[in-house]
């Protein structure tokens, strides 16, 4: 059970982490509570020399360690112990994480540091099963690739689930024998911090892990342009991911992984249990205040059951408990700044006035912090602003549909391609919509992922390039040598 707490009791870690060690700095970004707005914390911001020492101590890790070449056996079991360490201490890293974030304490404990700690060890016990290839090659000779770890990954992590987003861009890195250089978000830089000191007490090497705090252009620039690093894994906005690309690839040719945003269509058919499709809708857009990348915030109903499926959502979304992140019983977050509250009352408002008709929310809650009300925007055009920008924010748009095929038109978004949803008995066109969808998911009388570890996600077009979880993040963290022996007798 999870118990509220003080905000003002808990100790943040303002400081990068290099080395092995914490390394206190000061100054920087000052942060506000997204539940109160309440100043606490400045954000340092690490210049060039500090990402280079991170990068050179990962390098000299790796060299004195060995970590890249030992047994795999010996980093699966220190991944798991990392993972039971987080276990062990997801009360007090549940409150440093709540203080600062959008997470409530309730939800980090159970959810997201839960299942944080079982997709390490998921990537753990992948370190000594996934094999190279033998290749079918000529009878005098013997092909092979040999799959080897980068080097150092550098990974740069977005704000609304710190310490999951930590631990996708980690985990594979780590169990495929790869050191990481990682920056959170400037506006949730301390869960990443404590993550890297339980990995050291954990008897990860130091310097296998280390964390730079500070923002895109300053210390984000200087670590994805670093000519020491080998790859990159990116999650957070598609501008940022198309600069990090370019800027990437201005020192060197390097992979990267590029986890982006999303706009994602739920396509709910008359035939369709609604009482589910509502609940799952309304959840999607409520976790986290819809500030996800995965938020399922545009709904395209069957004509004939569009008014019923409005008023069944306007019902789910008045069904919550906001409050500040460090109360027990709180369900709805608060939106993470002030900055990003103003944006999605400017869409909204933009939307309204290009002809969506409001059926709730659109409003701060009057209480301090950055509350906005689940918010209903029904009869939307294609080209409204509200249907085509990322919000970000809670805000469902509804719009409705004839045929399948005009479902699957209105479904297709000019620029993102992550997720999509879909509601409907009959299986035959649950196939075929599910093959017309340009996403890189598709969800099923259901909306999010499960559990299942070995499912991998990501996005089709502007949503990205490559995948996080599953196997192929773990393959994505190596690069594959091909090795060509002759062996025919020469005698
Ligand atoms: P953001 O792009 O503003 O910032 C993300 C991270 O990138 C931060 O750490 C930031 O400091 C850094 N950054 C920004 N500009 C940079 C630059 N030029 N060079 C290097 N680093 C830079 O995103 P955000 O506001 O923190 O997060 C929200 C976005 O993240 C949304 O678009 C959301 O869809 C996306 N997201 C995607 C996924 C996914 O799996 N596809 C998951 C979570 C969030």
């Amino acid at each position: 059970m999870t118990a509220s707490f003080d905000p003002a009791s808990v100790d943040l870690p303002t400081g990068h982490h290099i080395a092995g060690r914490f390394l206190p700095a000061s100054g920087g970004i000052p942060l506000r509570r997204p539940s109160d707005g309440a100043a606490h914390a400045d954000c340092p911001v690490a210049d060039a020399d500090c990402v280079d020492r991170a990068v050179e101590a990962a390098h000299a890790a790796l060299a004195a360690s060995g970590w890249g070449r030992c047994t795999p056996r010996d980093r699966t079991r220190a991944l798991q112990r990392w993972a039971d360490l987080m276990e062990a201490e997801a009360a007090p890293l549940a409150r440093l994480e709540a203080v600062s974030s959008t997470r409530p304490v309730a939800q980090l404990a159970a959810g997201d540091i839960a299942v944080t700690a079982e997709q390490i060890r998921f990537f753990a016990e992948l370190a000594d099963k996934e094999c190279s290839e033998l290749a079918p090659t000529a009878e005098g000779a013997l092909g092979m690739t040999v799959a080897e770890p980068y080097g150092v990954i550098a990974a740069i992590t977005p704000w609304n689930f710190p310490i999951s987003m930590a631990g996708w861009k980690l985990a594979p890195a780590l169990a495929a024998g790869n050191a990481v250089v990682i920056k959170p978000s400037e506006l949730t830089p301390f869960s990443t911090v404590r993550l890297a000191e339980l990995a050291v007490r954990a008897g990860i090497p130091e310097g296998i892990v280390n964390v730079v705090l500070g923002d895109g252009p300053t210390t984000g620039a200087a670590l994805t342009g670093h000519p020491g690093i080998g790859k990159v894994s990116f999650t957070g906005s598609t501008a940022a991911g198309a600069a990090i690309m370019e800027n990437a690839a201005r020192t060197g040719i390097r992979p990267v992984t590029l986890e982006l945003g999303g706009k994602s269509p739920q396509i709910v058919f008359a035939d369709a249990d609604l009482g589910l499709a509502a609940d799952a809708i309304a959840r999607s857009i409520l976790a986290n205040a819809g500030q996800a990348c995965v938020a399922g915030s545009r709904v395209i109903v069957e004509a004939p059951v569009a008014e019923q499926l409005t008023e069944m959502l306007a019902a789910r979304l008045a069904r919550i408990r906001p409050g500040p992140t460090w109360a027990a019983e709180t369900d709805y977050a608060p939106i993470v700044s002030e900055r990003q509250i103003a944006r999605i009352e400017g869409i909204v408002g933009a939307g309204i006035a290009a002809g969506a008709e409001l059926r709730c929310g659109a409003a701060r809650f009057d209480r301090e912090g950055y509350f906005y009300a689940p918010t209903l925007l029904a009869g939307v055009r294609p080209d409204n602003p509200a249907e085509l920008a990322e919000i970000f924010g809670p805000v469902l748009t509804l719009q409705s549909f004839a045929s399948e095929e005009e479902a699957l038109r209105l479904a297709d978004h000019p620029v993102y391609g992550l997720c999509a949803g879909l509601y409907t008995r009959d299986l035959s066109r649950a196939l075929r919509v599910m093959r017309g969808l340009q996403s890189g998911t598709v969800w099923v009388n259901r909306y999010g992922r499960s559990r299942d570890h070995i499912l991998p996600t990501g996005g089709y077009k502007s949503s990205g390039i490559g995948k996080d979880l599953g196997r192929a993040a773990f393959h994505a963290c190596r690069r594959e040598k091909t090795v060509l022996i002759d062996i025919a007798r020469t005698e």
